[in-house]
Parts: C-alpha cells; sequence; structure tokens
C-alpha cells in the first residue's frame, strides 16, 4: 500500500439552525466588516444573514453569477474597498462561493461560508472564473474557504429539479475519487460514504424537499464530495461534462447527472475495486446500474437525446473528449468514448 495524502484544513460546523453561530466564526477569525455575498435571487437570505450579524456588516453585494466572470469580482471589490471590508461571507452556491474564492485570490482574506447547495466548491482549493468568455480554472491554498457551515435548513427552498442533479454532480466527484490516480484511503472512505448518504438521502428529498432529515443527510454527502474534489483528481467522467457543458452549452449538474452511470460503467472492468465499493454504497450488485436507477428517480432528464444532442454532435463531442485527456483507469480512445455517448444518448441501462 502506497500513497500520498495533504489534508486539507477548514473549520466545519454541521447541523440544523447552526447559522446562527455565523457572527462567533466572524469573531473567531477577526472579522469585524464583512462583505456579505450572495446571488440576487438569494437577495433576501443576503439580507437575513446581515442583521444576524449586525454590526460585523461592512457591505451586502447579492451580485454573483454563474461563472464567476472577472468584472464581477471586480466591482465586488470595489464595493469591498469602499466599505473597508476586512473578510467575506459567503451564503449561496457554487456561484456565490466562486466569487468569494475569487476575492479571496485576490486579497488573502478569510472567507466564511454558508452553502445552501450540493455543489462542494466550499471544500476545495479550486478557482473557475470567465474572463471575455473563456473560462480558467486555478488551483491556490488562498482560495480555500477557512469556515464551513452547513445549515441543512437553508437547503429546503431547493427546489427538487435543481437538488436531485446537483446531488447526483456531488455523487459523480465522489465516484471518480475512487479510481482517481492519487487515491488514497482516507478520501476512498469519505468517497464511499458520501454515495451512501446520497444514494440513500436523495430519494426521500425528491419525494419530499421539506425531509429534514433527508436534507441533512444528502448536505452532509454532498461536504464529503465537496472534500473528495479538492483532494483528488477527476477522470474521464469529469473531462466528458466539461466537454458537453462548455461546447455544447447543455446545463453542467443535468450533464452530470445523466452521465454518471455511463462514465462508471466506461471504468467497469479496469476499476474492480472501485466499482465494488460503489455497488456496495448503493446497496446493489453493480455500479453503474445502481448510478442509472438513481438517475431514474433524481434526474431531470435520461438520455443525451432529450438535452438536445444530435448523432453528428456525438461524433464531434468525442473528438473533442479524446484530446488532452485526463487520466483514466481504462485507455481513452475514441471509439470507447463514442460508444459511451451513443448509450447516453440513447438512455440505455448501462
Ligand atoms: P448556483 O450557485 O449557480 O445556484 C443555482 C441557483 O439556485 C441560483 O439562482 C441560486 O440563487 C439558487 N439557489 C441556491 N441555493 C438555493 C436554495 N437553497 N434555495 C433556493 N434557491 C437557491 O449553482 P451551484 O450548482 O451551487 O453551483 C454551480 C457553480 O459552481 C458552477 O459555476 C460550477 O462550476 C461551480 N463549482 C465550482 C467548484 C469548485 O471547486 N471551484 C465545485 C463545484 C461547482
Amino acid at each position: 500500500m502506497q500513497f500520498n495524502y495533504d489534508g486539507l484544513s477548514s473549520r466545519v460546523i454541521f447541523g440544523a439552525g447552526r447559522r446562527a453561530e455565523v457572527g462567533e466564526e466572524l469573531d473567531r477569525l477577526g472579522i469585524k466588516r464583512a462583505l456579505v455575498l450572495s446571488t440576487a435571487d438569494q437577495s433576501e437570505t443576503c439580507a437575513t444573514f446581515a442583521a444576524m450579524i449586525g454590526n460585523r456588516v461592512g457591505a451586502l453585494y447579492p451580485g454573483a453569477v454563474m461563472h464567476t466572470p472577472v468584472q464581477v469580482t471586480e466591482s465586488a471589490m470595489h464595493q469591498m474597498e469602499q466599505m473597508n471590508c476586512d473578510g467575506i461571507l459567503s451564503v449561496g452556491g457554487g456561484s456565490t462561493i466562486g466569487l468569494g474564492k475569487a476575492i479571496a485570490y485576490r486579497t488573502d482574506l478569510p472567507q466564511v461560508v454558508v452553502p445552501t447547495t450540493y455543489a462542494g466548491s466550499e471544500m476545495t482549493p479550486i478557482l473557475g472564473q470567465t474572463e471575455g468568455g473563456v473560462k480558467t480554472t486555478l488551483r491556490s491554498p488562498m482560495v480555500l474557504p477557512e469556515t464551513v457551515i452547513y445549515d441543512p435548513e437553508l437547503t429546503l427552498t431547493l427546489p427538487d429539479f435543481i437538488s436531485g442533479p446537483s446531488g447526483m454532480n456531488a455523487i459523480a466527484h465522489s465516484v471518480e475519487a475512487l479510481y482517481a490516480q492519487d487515491a488514497n484511503p482516507i478520501i476512498s472512505m469519505m468517497a464511499e460514504e458520501s454515495i451512501r448518504a446520497l444514494g440513500a438521502a436523495l430519494p426521500k428529498v425528491m419525494e419530499d424537499g421539506s425531509n429534514i432529515d433527508a436534507r441533512a443527510e444528502a448536505l452532509y454527502g454532498a461536504w464529503l464530495a465537496g472534500a473528495c474534489l479538492g483532494s483528488v483528481g477527476m477522470a474521464i467522467h469529469h473531462k466528458i461534462c466539461h466537454t458537453l457543458g462548455g461546447s455544447f452549452d447543455l446545463p453542467h449538474a443535468d450533464v452530470h447527472c445523466l452521465m454518471i452511470a455511463y462514465s462508471a460503467a466506461y471504468n467497469r472492468e479496469a476499476a474492480p475495486d472501485a466499482m465494488a465499493r460503489i455497488a456496495r454504497a448503493l446497496g446493489i450488485g453493480d455500479a453503474p446500474a445502481g448510478l442509472y436507477d438513481l438517475l431514474q428517480s433524481v434526474g431531470r432528464v435520461k438520455s443525451l437525446a432529450e438535452l438536445g444532442m444530435t448523432e453528428a454532435g456525438l461524433d464531434k463531442a468525442a473528438d473533442l473528449a479524446v484530446q488532452n485527456p485526463y487520466y483514466n483507469p481504462r485507455p481513452v480512445t475514441r471509439d470507447g468514448v463514442r460508444e459511451m455517448l451513443q448509450a447516453a444518448f440513447e438512455g440505455t441501462r448501462p
């Protein structure tokens, strides 16, 4: 047994109602004038948090948008500088957290993050930004939030068409962590537990979004999945999803949700230990079949055809996906990828 393990250090506070501790957490980091971030959709939540932290508010910026455009970061920083802010409080999903990370990258200010989706960005030292329509990704310890408060009550308002795909997107991080080139036993334990928790919780969340126990279990799984994404490299699934998302403008979480069963099937023979752990976590004999069953109950879209892809598009996607491939346990071939895309196009059980 040989492995490297780099522990990522952040403080995690988990539990229903624990957002009430946000003021104490700002104090712990010495933040006296926080820049409070959210999307425009969540501006009410932003205002509620501002009221909760009282005189520790420096400024509010409810202007986060998808893909962390650099001009939005600059506009938020202008607000931050005018009001002399000395720390960041991000409340929301990956878009809001991305804005907080972009500011931390430029200023090294401490961050308290309160996630409200299952995207997992709060646990990674990864920052994706866009400038002039081009997305670039970097890794830096400066962007990893110091403190994360997970309060499942904040996810009760997350609609099911976001909850299901966003939760499956988290599962996809954990699946790939199990067969990563730099996999290690700690992260693999977290990955398996994350698939178990999300696999059990997501169908219950879809049935009843107000089920706080299921919401808590899903958020717990999402936390672990974020830690997996932040710690080890991803493989063919992430490459194909970036290709489909980037070159065909398909919705990020829906694509992950659909493709993970097919990506797992691609690696079925090449990664038997990972498959056994995924299957055990889902309580089924075959990992790709278990992921496919989960897709049927939580997915919004069940085939690439439903997403509007064409056969010609599949050819182009296969060509693109084999360029600069990521590490993958089974060699990435154009024919293999094309076959995988065909199965996903038809939505057949892998
Ligand atoms: P998001 O942050 O864009 O949120 C989606 C929508 O849901 C927004 O309109 C938001 O206002 C709303 N919303 C969020 N929480 C809600 C709640 N509890 N109730 C009601 N509405 C709510 O989406 P996301 O999926 O969380 O994040 C996606 C982004 O995060 C992508 O840009 C992705 O690239 C990035 N991401 C980055 C990393 C990383 O490590 N850097 C990891 C995962 C995702």
